[in-house]
């Protein structure tokens, strides 16, 4: 569904009208190009602090790209700061001093990247305290810099993690990073080595992804994205979407599994209809989700068992399947999709706060197994994405919805799908237990 005051407020009469009365000013927002997704260029500021520990790698992680680094001189220029060498609060100034002189040359839909130290991996007291201040600090400077479109993200590494910073660096300075917004992305696992002939242009060529709930909504933006980065998509959805399904699929090149993920045989006919294809398992994206919005009261015990079981349940046996054969293994990635709702909770969705947070418990519970086996698993949640799900919405409740995040509008599906891809990517094999918030820093559970 279009946002209409969107459009209103980006035209010329809008303009001066949404002005004069005060209202939100929703920018519009640049995003991959499809024909030539993640292509980086135009001028980026590096900043440091003394003892800065990653300069080095963070030039080297771009020198692939047409980024220019650029110097105080330069008026209009993306800003990536190193801030791992901030020891104390009071090194913090100088965090203050070069975001402080450089911050108004952002230009429209610009990118700010710090990149921090986890503070869980720190020995030091005043050096851990000194690290967590950035996730303050990224999360207002993204509200400042929301209205005129541009995203600020902080990446934290702990200590052994750098060899994979090109991954989230390149990400989160690309246009795929328009809706996600005061983020913290951590590179949890070492990366020892990798390959170095992986294509950032199409990073997912000859591999296969299973994506749920592909025939609508963000399960069909995630096959078109994931297509697009390369993959084979074997797209599931339930047998009454069929037709629509196999329309989908058979553009993208993908193939169609009409099936009930909840079904007894699901795990078992999804792991056959991978082994029954060319090219390795990459991953499986546990997209189809349901709601069932009722006060608790009044929620029937059907409602909360239904969503349960599509949400989270059948999820956790088609894990447990995969997991158990070699299918998806070095290398292999699990992506949940999770929702603002299951980090902030939301009235009358009791039963799907639950599932989503019982996602995210899956994540973090799974990751550091998963981890032994060199595979990754990580979510997204989604915040206002605009989709038939958020088209139910009453209009008060949808237009009010849009605009609570710094941004003041509602995400595309493309821009979950964006960060899913990015998940799945072999490069970024270092991200690990992460949640990540596409939602435009809604103010949901900031
Ligand atoms: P949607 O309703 O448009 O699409 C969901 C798809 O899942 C549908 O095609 C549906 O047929 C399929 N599905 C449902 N039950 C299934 C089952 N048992 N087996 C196989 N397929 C099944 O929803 P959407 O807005 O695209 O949401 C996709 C995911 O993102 C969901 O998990 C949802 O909870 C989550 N999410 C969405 C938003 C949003 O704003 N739209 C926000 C947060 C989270």
């Amino acid at each position: 569904m279009s946002d209409k005051y969107l459009e209103f407020a980006n035209s010329k009469m809008g303009k001066s009208i949404v002005s004069i009365l005060g209202l939100p000013k929703p920018p519009r927002l640049i995003r991959e190009d499809a024909n030539n997704p993640h292509y980086l260029s135009g001028n980026l500021r590096l900043g440091t602090t003394e003892g800065a520990l990653y300069a080095t790698q963070i030039k080297q992680s771009l020198e692939a790209t047409d980024l220019n680094l650029v110097g105080e001189e330069t008026q209009s220029c993306d800003l990536i700061f190193d801030a791992s060498g901030v020891r104390d609060t009071d090194q913090a100034i100088e965090l203050y001093q070069f975001f402080h002189n450089n911050i108004s040359k952002l230009p429209r839909c610009g990118r700010v990247v710090i990149v921090g130290q986890q503070p869980s991996h720190i020995d030091n007291v005043e050096h851990a305290i000194a690290q967590r201040g950035l996730v303050g600090f990224i999360k207002s400077l993204a509200k400042e810099i929301g209205r005129k479109g541009a995203t600020a993200n902080l990446v934290y590494l702990n200590g052994f993690g750098h060899k994979g910073l090109a991954a989230p660096l390149r990400f989160l300075l690309s246009a795929g990073c328009a809706f996600t917004n005061g983020q913290v992305f951590s590179l949890t696992t070492p990366v020892s080595k990798l390959a170095t002939n992986l294509s950032w242009h199409r990073p997912l060529e000859g591999k296969l992804v299973v994506v749920t709930g592909a025939a609508r909504g963000i399960g069909l933006a995630m096959s078109q994205v994931l297509s697009r980065d390369g993959a084979k998509v074997i797209g599931v959805d339930v047998p009454q979407a069929q037709d629509q399904l196999e329309k989908v699929m058979s553009e993208l090149g993908g193939i169609a599994l009409a099936l009930d993920i909840t079904a007894d045989d699901a795990p078992q006919l999804l792991i056959d209809c991978c082994a029954q294809q060319d090219g390795k398992l990459q991953g499986i994206v546990h997209n189809a989700g349901i709601t069932r919005d009722k006060m608790l009261s009044r929620m029937t015990q059907q409602q909360w068992q239904l969503l349960v079981d599509i949400n989270i349940g059948s999820i956790q046996k088609i894990n447990q399947a995969f997991l158990s054969t070699k299918m998806l293994d070095q290398g292999g990635r699990i992506v949940g999709v999770a929702s603002i709702s299951g980090i902030a909770g939301n009235l009358g969705q009791s039963n799907y706060a639950y599932s989503k947070s019982a996602v995210i418990g899956m994540v973090e519970s799974m990751a550091p197994s998963c981890a032994e086996r060199g595979i990754t698993i990580n979510a997204v949640a989604p915040g206002f994405i605009e989709t038939k799900m958020t088209a139910a919405i009453p209009f008060a409740t949808r237009q009010f919805g849009r605009r609570l995040c710094s941004l003041s509008q509602g995400g595309l599906p493309q821009d979950v799908a964006e960060v899913v891809a990015f998940y799945l990517s072999p490069q970024a094999s270092g991200i690990n237990g992460n949640i990540v918030r596409v939602c435009g820093q809604n103010i949901m559970g900031a």
